[in-house]
């Protein structure tokens, strides 16, 4: 049979991705210094950049020596089961080594969870104005994303519980939230998860914990033990100040965590951020030096805002959301000044504009050149 064959119809293999792909709205990062500086013809080391929630001391001395001992062996795959870190994380949180998996950030481990518990079929539930990569990885699975309306722009988790769905596989909880700052204490968050059906996982993410006092602080890896659907996300992004090596993990019911993991890249975490990891954890005066200066920061902030008139959301993290009237207007007028904050619109809040907690020059600068856009004289 010599029939020729049929000429394949032209296709556009992007029209053939599926729709729920197609149509996501891509995670819109902080504007890079060296992006600004390209943009506006200004010199880079002139540019404050407060938009994405990292250290302003940068990494733990002890961190970077690490890491650069590290790079010697660069030539080299990491440790696939991160042994060294995942021991130091148990040790220091007291759980099981079983009970950890790794991720390249802890917006990996967001992933890793969804990836291993949502199916196109299901649904998730998090909250209005919560941290934007909860609807994105249900929407790259083609879950259905269930968003429950806000109380005070914080969590409502008794509506968050009442959402859940037969077909519910995860509800998303950040606590304390981004980027609103909002925070609901350890005694709400447990009767949050006695409520809870077992069937669906609560990846509660405290990205932002080490920025609580002591006090606030929540013992969310001892309460694995009575909540088996209970997945806690961290990272060393925030207070650790290695958001650039890119690493955070997850504590779960070791089931839990075997499936987090069954889906995971064998070398999410590569070896210079393991063994940076490992000595950041260790170097806990950094953490707590960390903490002093955002606190001392949150304050000049909140008082510099209040000196303009302006309302803000009081925030438990490394960063404060305030009105801003023309909140697009104004992020232009200090983009101008050399200054970078994060426009919130695609939080639904479009009159907003979060700026990260400081050195205290960076929040100084911030706060003049916020006046002087306010007063029109930009
Ligand atoms: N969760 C929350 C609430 C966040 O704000 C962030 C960072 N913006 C992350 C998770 C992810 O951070 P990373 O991937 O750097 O750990």
């Amino acid at each position: 049979m010599n029939e020729p064959k049929a000429i394949p119809e032209p296709f556009d293999p992007c029209e053939r991705a599926p729709s729920y792909v197609r149509s996501i709205a891509p995670y819109q990062p902080g504007k890079p210094i060296s992006e600004l500086a390209r943009e506006m013809g200004l010199d880079e080391a002139g540019i404050i950049k407060l938009a994405s929630n990292e250290n302003p001391r940068g990494a733990s001395p002890l961190a970077l020596a690490a890491a650069k001992a590290a790079l010697e062996e660069a030539g080299r795959y990491p440790d696939g089961n991160g042994f060294e870190l995942k021991k130091t994380i148990a040790s220091r949180l007291g759980v099981g080594m079983q009970t950890v998996v790794l991720g390249n950030g802890s917006n990996d481990v967001l992933e890793l969870a969804a990836h291993a518990f949502l199916t196109p079929g299901a649904s998730a539930v998090y909250s209005q104005h919560a941290f934007a990569v909860y609807p994105l990885v249900t929407q790259a699975i083609g879950a259905r994303g269930i968003e429950v309306a806000a109380r005070d722009f914080g969590h409502d988790l008794e509506a968050m519980a009442m959402a859940i769905q037969d077909d519910t596989r995860i509800v998303f909880v950040a606590n304390p939230n981004n980027p609103t700052g909002t925070w609901v204490a350890p005694d709400g968050v447990r009767r949050f998860l006695r409520k809870v059906p077992a069937r669906v996982l609560v990846v509660l993410d405290e990205a932002y914990s080490e920025y609580l006092p002591p006090a606030e602080q929540a013992d969310s890896a001892g309460w694995l033990r009575e909540f088996p659907n209970l997945v806690v996300s961290r990272t060393l992004s925030k207070a650790y100040g290695l958001a650039g090596l890119r690493i955070g993990f997850a504590l779960a019911h070791p089931q839990v965590a075997d499936l987090m993991n069954r889906v995971r890249q064998p070398f999410n975490v590569n070896s210079v951020a393991q063994a940076a990891a490992v000595a950041a954890l260790s170097d806990e005066e950094f953490v707590r030096q960390s903490f002093e200066l955002n606190r001392a920061g949150m304050q000049q902030l909140t008082q510099g805002f209040e000196k303009l008139g302006l309302a803000w959301i009081p925030s438990r993290g490394n960063f404060v959301s305030f009105r801003a009237g023309n909140a697009q207007g104004v992020y232009q007028g200090l983009l101008r000044r050399g200054v970078i904050v994060r426009p919130i619109g695609s939080y639904g809040m479009p009159q907003h504009l979060r700026v990260t907690v400081g050195l205290a020059s960076e929040n100084r600068r911030f706060l003049d050149a916020l006046a002087t856009v306010l007063s029109g004289k930009s």
